[in-house]
This record gives C-alpha cells, structure tokens and sequence, in this order.
C-alpha cells in the first residue's frame, strides 16, 4: 500500500526531528495532503498508527488537513478548483491546466514533548 510506505517515513522524518530537539516523544504532527495526490487520508492515518508503533511518534494526534486541487488556465489566465488532473477550464474550455495545488503531502507542524518547559 502506497500509504503505508509514506506513513513510515513520516514516522522516521517526525522521529529525528523530535530527537533534534532533544525529545522522546511526538505529541502532534499537522500534515497536509492534496486531494490530487491519490491519497485517502482515512488510510494514511490508520497506517500512520502502526508505523509509529515503538518509536517517539507512537500515540501522536495525527492532524490531517486536505487541500482542494487548484489549476491555473495559461490560455484565459482563470485559476479555479480542480477534482482530477485532467481538468478543463471552466470559462474558456481549455485542457491545457497547470495543476498548481493539490498533489502535495507534506508534514506541516510538529509538537514534541518539551520536557524543559514544563
Ligand atoms: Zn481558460
């Protein structure tokens, strides 16, 4: 599963992180997933769960938010909500949509443990 490869490095870029920080343990990771990307964010969370299991990122809230798909139209310069990368240009018709947003995962935020704070 796509998802389950993505999760665990997730898991192993949040787990470094934490460690630069000189924590042990990751209590929140904010992420954002494009609805172009191919991903269900229901499936990513269920695979995030168990690729953090034993490591600083086990138990974290998994915040994900989803980002509409934006195209831009190059022809008539109109920008407007895409659901599939073959979009068409709602005003002039056009099929040649640069897909400006949509296709990203990307982790956001993350909220270590500070143990010096507190
Ligand atoms: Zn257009």
């Amino acid at each position: 599963m796509h998802e389950m490869s993505l999760a665990i490095s997730i898991v192993e870029l949040v787990s470094d992180k934490a460690q630069a920080a000189g924590s042990e343990k990751v209590t929140a990771i904010e992420l954002e997933v494009g609805r172009l990307s191919g991903l269900m964010a229901e499936a990513l969370a269920f695979c995030f769960e168990a690729a953090a299991r034993n490591t600083p990122a086990e138990g974290a809230k998994l915040l994900i938010r989803e980002l509409d798909g934006r195209g831009n139209c190059p022809a008539c310069r109109h920008s407007f909500i895409v659901d599939s990368l073959l979009a068409q240009c709602p005003q002039c018709g056009g099929y040649a949509v640069d897909i400006v947003q949509g296709r990203e995962l990307k982790v956001v935020s993350l909220t270590v443990d500070d143990e010096d704070e507190g």
